[in-house]
């Protein structure tokens, strides 16, 4: 299979697995248990936390394991709203993921007043109308880092740091930056920072909340004291174990490998629009993910190439793996002002350091066997 739907989801590298592997049989111990399994689970979480923390470049005690990013970015959310019972108002973007846009839907159904900040068409806000935005009563701005459908970067670290003058909470989805770009926490007055395994090569169904020291945060979970009182439930230990040596491998590849992935994308660019000369590429290409390309081919339907695709062996997609049942137009690609039927044109293809040169030629020789297949020729 040609794999081009890395923002959806990384394949578990071998490494991951092997750490894994010891945790899904013999040292299965409940790290809450004062046995020798339990000690071993123990020391295993220590050494992840570690790993995790510097992929962030925070202290590792600022770490707290979740079941991915919906978690932590729900955590994040509830919690500094419930911290703050008497601020009102939350910022945020109109292109953040299915995991904050429906949070933040449902926090309007409940009396909180949302501000959904606006984009340009090239996909990113204004840092001015974001400080604009902010209030006495804001008790929390939480936006991406960097968008899963275009790959667009915010400016991050500017809002961060307007946050923190204001006195606003400011929490950020990393699920698709971390990893892929350097994320360092050290230096930038990010309170809280949401991340997830399965978005770098480590297994499904964990992730990690980042909490600034200091930041009084009510857990989401309520049961056992786990995670120093901040999520409680028993541990998922392989999956913990997993995202460390995937954070570990991954804070070295965005060095050596992310360099490759983004020529890697440039090439797949320049081979798409020799293909098909109309085609018109979403979000600033200056300031974007090096892994991932979304692009209109305008007058053909971008699900039904899709499916098209699959049979012929390659994976892409036509934006969020979450809503990719809906046959709404992207509200990303929506809110970049693009008109629907473009955006119904569009397809994103997300890379990853396990993508090859020689895969670049393969999956344009599909793409043009599947424009003729649909016997749909893109108009100029
Ligand atoms: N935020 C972003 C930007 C994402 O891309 C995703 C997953 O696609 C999430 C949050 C949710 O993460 P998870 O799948 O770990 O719940």
């Amino acid at each position: 299979m040609l794999y081009f739907d890395n923002n959806a989801t990384t394949p578990l590298a071998p490494e991951v697995r092997e750490a894994m592997l010891p945790f899904l049989g013999t040292e299965a111990g409940n790290p809450s248990s004062a046995h020798l399994a339990g000690r071993a689970a123990r020391r295993a979480m220590v050494t992840a936390r570690e790993q995790v923390a510097l992929l962030l470049g925070a202290s590792p005690e600022a770490v707290v394991f979740t079941s991915g990013g919906t978690e932590s970015i729900n955590t994040a959310v509830r919690g500094a709203l419930a911290a703050q019972p008497k601020k009102r108002h939350v910022v945020t973007s109109t292109i953040e993921h299915s995991a904050t846009k429906v949070l933040c839907e449902h926090l309007e159904r409940e009396g909180y007043e949302v501000t959904w900040l606006k984009v340009g068409s090239n996909g990113l806000p204004s840092a001015v109308e974001f400080a604009a935005s902010l209030r006495e009563d804001t008790a929390l701005a939480t936006l991406l880092w960097a968008n899963n459908e275009t790959g667009v970067i915010f400016p991050i670290e500017e809002m961060a740091h307007c946050a923190h003058e204001r006195r606003v909470v400011f929490h950020v989805d990393a699920v698709q930056a971390a990893g892929k770009i350097p994320v360092s926490l050290a230096h930038v007055p990010i309170h809280l920072l949401s991340i997830s395994a399965h978005k770098f090569h480590g297994p499904l169904g964990a992730g990690a909340l980042f909490v600034r020291a200091g930041l009084g945060l009510p857990p989401l979970l309520y049961g056992g004291a786990q995670e120093n009182g901040r999520r409680a439930g028993t541990e998922n230990v392989p999956g913990i174990v997993g995202m460390g040596r995937a954070a570990e491998l991954a804070l070295a590849a965005i060095i050596h490998e992310m360099p490759r992935v983004a020529a890697l994308r440039d090439k797949l660019e320049t081979e798409v629009r020799r293909l098909v000369p109309a085609v018109r590429f979403h979000g600033d290409p200056q300031h974007r993910l090096p892994n991932t390309t979304n692009f209109a081919l305008p007058g053909l339907e971008a699900r039904a190439l899709l499916v098209v695709l699959d049979r012929l062996g390659v994976a892409c997609s036509i934006g969020s793996a979450c809503s990719s049942d809906s046959p709404d137009a992207s509200h990303v690609l929506r809110a970049m002002g693009i008109p629907e039927d473009e955006a119904k044109s569009s397809l994103r293809f997300s890379l990853s350091r396990m993508n090859h040169a020689d895969e670049i030629p393969a999956v344009i020789q599909s793409l043009a066997k599947a424009l003729q297949r649909l016997n749909l020729q893109p108009s100029t």
